[in-house]
């Protein structure tokens, strides 16, 4: 139940003064739904007005002068300006508005009238006597001066809500925000120096200087701390509710000792961590909740069936579950002949089993004829019983959503989970993303990989790279050819690929295009095509599957580089460098290309190490989301910011782990406040946001 105290932040934005039928849907798309949203919105940045005279005016700033209205200069046809010539004693100033503004100028601002005006200051054609202000933000009566704000912070903005209109909302949703009981630590906002909740956020939205309103001010990071922490509480509480779960006790069994002997390989130090990690929590009689990060070809696969092998000994099912159908094949392909080795029955369950074929595979699967099943969304099916499943492993967890996770943990009885991901996440940000995990990292790869040769190219010289395709093609490689898709949803990316298609298919032999708008099953086919070398070019949007093995696929071209994240950029270079073929991948970019691209791509042309690249992608992060976060299930923090505050995430985890220990239920006062705390931002342990699990 939320706290009565915080219903007045909780009501719609339509409640605020000023927000009706039109502004409401703005205000929604700017800040969201209710109140609280457009108090968690922060400014971006700050204008100050300095009040000033005519003859100590600077040009180019923004400045408030009071005048007296000296002349009107009416336009003479609608193209040309409206101008009102002011005075203030020491000078003359021009006001003057564009299109639109016409009599009505003249009778609100009569001859003679005093005025309070402000706006950005221009000296038109560098002539020091004129002074003019085009549009001014504010006139007003002399005496309502003091409404014009000496520091004015700017806010996100849109067409038909300008950033003053949202401030003035901003304002009125702070003086509805209550005090609060504090939730954060009285030792640790001493020793940080942190405001008070609502005093920080005064600061914020109306600040005494630029100071203020930076992300390292006190009062940004004592509000960030509050978002993390509320995060990192509700992952805590998640975690510790799947530890008392109780899991199925699976000892490592001989099955898998088998199975790793038989491996044509030694596994690297990394996996053999890893595995441990996964054999001590399944044999703990607690429920596993597992990440095994890696970069795409580290060897996940082999650890993952090694425990499936373990499960096996222990006469338990699993289920492994992948995003896409030809992923799932392609698993089923690697284990099933080792598994069958072991005498065990693997199966392939896909969309694509139907009528009878599919009756017979889950009738084996509720007998317990077959011991692992691999696939894809049909896994989880209302239809479809397992008789003992134990584990289940989600390749690209990030791509399902958290109902269809769980809906396939719901097949058994305290089912362990190991998730899989190829996403490389820098350590700092770890516990943002897999807060309620624990993380097992392959960091090492196996032997013997020659690393893909990187090199950057702007894009007219994309004629020289069709003539080098051609004759690689010629001789038998594949090729993939990238191109940015902002939203699956973008047209006009969209189209650019298909003209890129269009254009290569031109010159080249073989030309395949997948995107995300196919339908699931056009889209694998394409792939398949790839994989069985019908297809030599396949031109993809991003959606091109991370973990599909082509391992003759041996170059990559990315187009418009510079758009992706470096880890993004990173995985896609990963689908080329697995076959005996010497590989590369060409970054093409827009010249000129900016110094930090250039820095990011020199990175990448360096390292071959996902986890080393996301880190230093995260050092050079320029705005928006480079690292590709937000695909990877980064949680939308509204004042945090995980760069700026990345330093304050280990400290919330820690804070959030011993609250919990001290206090499982928040039945203190302060777990009282920090319930309350949890209500504000909406991070409750069920609640389904950036569940990992
Ligand atoms: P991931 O799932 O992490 O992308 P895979 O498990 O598909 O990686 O492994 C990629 C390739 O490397 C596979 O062909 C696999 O057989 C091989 N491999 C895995 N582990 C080792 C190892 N320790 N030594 C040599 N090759 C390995
Ligand atoms: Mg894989």
């Amino acid at each position: 139940m939320r706290p009565e105290i915080l219903f007045p932040l909780f009501t719609s934005v339509s409640t605020l003064k000023g927000v009706g039928p039109r502004v409401a849907p703005l205000l929604e798309k700017l800040a969201g739904p209710i109140t609280r949203d457009v108090l968690f919105t922060a400014p971006t940045g700050l204008i100050r007005r300095s009040v000033t005279t005519v003859d100590q005016a600077v040009e180019d700033q923004v400045q408030t002068f009071v005048v007296t209205i000296d002349a009107h200069y009416p336009s003479q046809r609608p193209s040309q300006p409206w101008k009102i010539r002011a005075w203030d004693g020491t000078g003359f100033l021009t006001l003057i508005w564009f299109k639109g503004h016409g009599p009505h100028l003249e009778r609100q601002h009569p001859k003679g009238a005093r005025r309070a005006v402000s706006g950005k200051v221009e000296r038109p054609n560098g002539y020091a006597s004129e002074l003019q202000i085009a549009h001014p933000d504010y006139i007003v009566d002399e005496e309502r001066a003091g409404e014009i704000p000496e520091i004015e912070t700017v806010y996100p903005a849109t067409h038909g809500l300008p950033s003053r209109t949202f401030r003035k909302f901003a304002l009125e949703a702070l003086a509805r925000a209550p005090e609060l009981p504090e939730w954060q630590d009285p030792a640790w906002r001493e020793r940080e120096k942190l405001p008070g909740w609502r005093e920080a956020l005064a600061a914020m939205h109306a600040p005494a200087s630029e100071a203020d309103i930076s992300p390292l001010a006190r009062p940004r990071r004592r509000l960030a701390y509050d978002e993390l922490l509320a995060h990192q509480l509700a992952l805590a509480q998640r975690k510790a509710s799947r530890r008392s779960t109780p899991g199925p006790r699976i000892p490592s069994g001989p099955l898998s000792d088998q199975a790793e002997k038989a491996l044509p390989f030694k596994l690297t130090g990394a996996q053999i961590r890893s595995l441990s990690e996964i054999r001590g929590d399944m044999a703990s009689g607690e429920r596993m909740s597992r990440l095994l990060q890696g970069d795409v070809g580290s060897g996940k696969t082999v650890v993952a069936m090694l425990a499936i092998a373990d499960a096996a000994s222990a006469g338990f099912q699993s289920a492994l579950m992948a995003p896409t159908e030809i992923l799932a094949r392609q698993h089923f392909e690697t284990i099933a002949a080792p598994l069958q080795a072991l005498g065990l029955s693997p199966v392939l369950l896909t969309g694509r089993d139907k009528g009878a074929g599919r009756s017979a595979k889950l009738l084996a699967l509720a007998d317990g004829r077959h011991h692992v099943a691999v696939g894809t969304h049909a896994l989880f099916q209302d239809d479809v019983v397992y008789d003992k499943l134990a584990l289940t492993i989600i390749d690209e967890q990030h791509r399902f959503g958290v109902n269809e996770r769980r809906r396939l943990q719901d097949k058994g009885e305290g089912v362990h989970l190991l998730a899989m991901s190829a996403t490389p996440i820098p350590r700092t940000l770890e516990l943002t993303v897999f807060g309620d995990l624990d993380v097992s990292r392959i960091d090492e790869k196996p032997p013997g990989r020659t690393p893909v040769a990187t090199r950057a190219a702007p894009t007219p010289r994309v004629p020289e790279i069709v003539d080098r395709l051609r004759s690689a093609i010629a001789s038998g490689a594949q090729a993939f050819w990238i191109c940015p898709l902002v939203s699956e949803s973008d047209k006009v990316d969209l189209r650019a690929a298909e003209d890129r298609a269009a254009d290569l298919a031109r010159h080249l032999p073989g030309v395949g295009l997948v995107h995300g708008q196919m339908p699931p099953a056009e889209k694998d086919a394409v792939m398949q095509r790839f994989v069985d070398g019908e297809v030599s070019l396949l031109v993809a949007t991003t959606v091109v599957e991370v973990g599909v093995n082509v391992p003759n696929a041996s170059i990559m071209v990315i187009e418009h580089a510079d758009r992706f994240g470096l880890a993004q950029l990173h995985q896609l270079r990963g689908r080329v460098g697995r076959g005996a073929r010497e590989s590369s991948c060409v970054l093409l970019y827009d010249p000129p290309l900016s110094e930090v691209a250039q820095q990011r791509l020199d990175i990448l042309r360096r390292s071959d190490d996902g986890f080393e690249i996301a880190e230093k992608d995260l050092e050079l992060r320029g705005g928006g989301d480079p690292l590709g976060l937000k695909q990877s299930g980064f949680p939308a923090y509204r004042l945090a910011d995980p760069v700026a505050h990345r330093d304050l995430i280990a400290v919330a985890a820690d804070d959030a782990r011993l609250i919990l220990a001290r206090d499982p239920q928040l039945t203190s006062p302060r777990g009282q406040a920090l319930r309350m705390l949890q209500e504000l931002f909406d991070w409750k342990p069920a609640s389904p946001l950036n569940e990992a699990g």
